[in-house]
């Protein structure tokens, strides 16, 4: 695979069987992320964006199609795609009583990391924690846990970090440094897919953005030439399902 394509995802259905019936979470998506962008996956709830990472991460099946992370197919080197992607999930699943630096250290172990080389101090001051590195986890901030998932996801130094609606309920300040070290791992080379649903957060960092809509790829561009006719990625976003729904009817 050409090393410039950090993840190639091709003609993927996801359908998930419930009480008897089909639900097409995710209808023929195929896409690409180029190596070294923040990759924004944008849609409204219900889109499909949780299941494609879902799916990313090996905690749920696609039904068929073809993904390749990093060069690694995931059907037949799923642990090496498993190493190759750092996961931030929406919740904070951290320790309270732990500080951040046993946090990380824990998560090392966890991966297989080996002690001498652990990159725990240089991770805390990426994710501007290094003041906090001994401090009860508890008594950090709302936007400091949700930096020390990114911290807990970075620990065997996966080239793609993927973020699931990092910054839900993230007040406004917060969100700017969550995004600040978001924007610093990137320059430091980490490949970023970044799903939300705040249209703005989105159009600010992303440098590619794709939109799914009921399961579907609607629109796949540089933020650029997305917001080039349209005034904001809402009107963007209006503009397309309604000829979606023209289409349908
Ligand atoms: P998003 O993350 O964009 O909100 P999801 O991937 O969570 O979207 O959901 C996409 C569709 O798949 C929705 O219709 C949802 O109800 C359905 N869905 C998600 N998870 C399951 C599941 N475990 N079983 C059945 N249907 C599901």
């Amino acid at each position: 695979m050409n090393s410039s394509i950090a993840l190639k995802v091709e003609n993927v259905n996801k359908i998930y069987l419930q009480g008897g019936k089909h639900v097409e979470a995710l209808k023929n998506i195929s896409l690409e992320v180029k190596t070294g962008e923040i990759f924004g996956l944008l849609g409204p709830n219900g889109a499909g964006k949780s299941t494609f990472i879902n799916i990313l991460a090996g905690t749920v099946n696609k039904t068929n199609g073809f993904i390749n992370v990093w060069g690694f197919d995931l059907d037949k080197n799923p642990r090496q795609v498993r190493a190759s992607l750092g996961i931030v999930p929406q919740e904070i699943n951290v320790d309270p009583f732990f500080s951040p630096k046993k946090i990380l250290e824990i998560q090392a172990g966890l991966y297989g990391v080996k002690v001498q080389d652990r990159i725990t101090d240089q991770i805390l001051e990426l994710t501007n924690l290094s003041d906090k590195a001994n401090a009860y986890t508890r008594n950090l901030s709302g936007g400091m846990k949700r930096r020390l998932l990114v911290a807990k996801a970075m620990v065997h130094q996966p080239p793609i970090l993927i973020l699931d609606e990092p910054t839900a309920g993230v007040d406004v300040d917060l969100r700017r440094k969550l995004l600040e070290s978001v924007r610093e791992l990137n320059r430091q080379g980490v490949t970023i897919i970044y799903t939300t649903h705040y249209l703005k957060e989105a159009s600010d960092i992303c440098d590619r953005i794709a939109i799914i809509d009921r399961g579907k790829l609607v629109a796949l561009n540089s933020t650029q030439e997305l917001l080039k006719n349209n005034s904001d990625l809402e009107e963007v976003f209006i503009n397309l399902t309604n000829k979606e729904n023209e289409h349908n009817n």
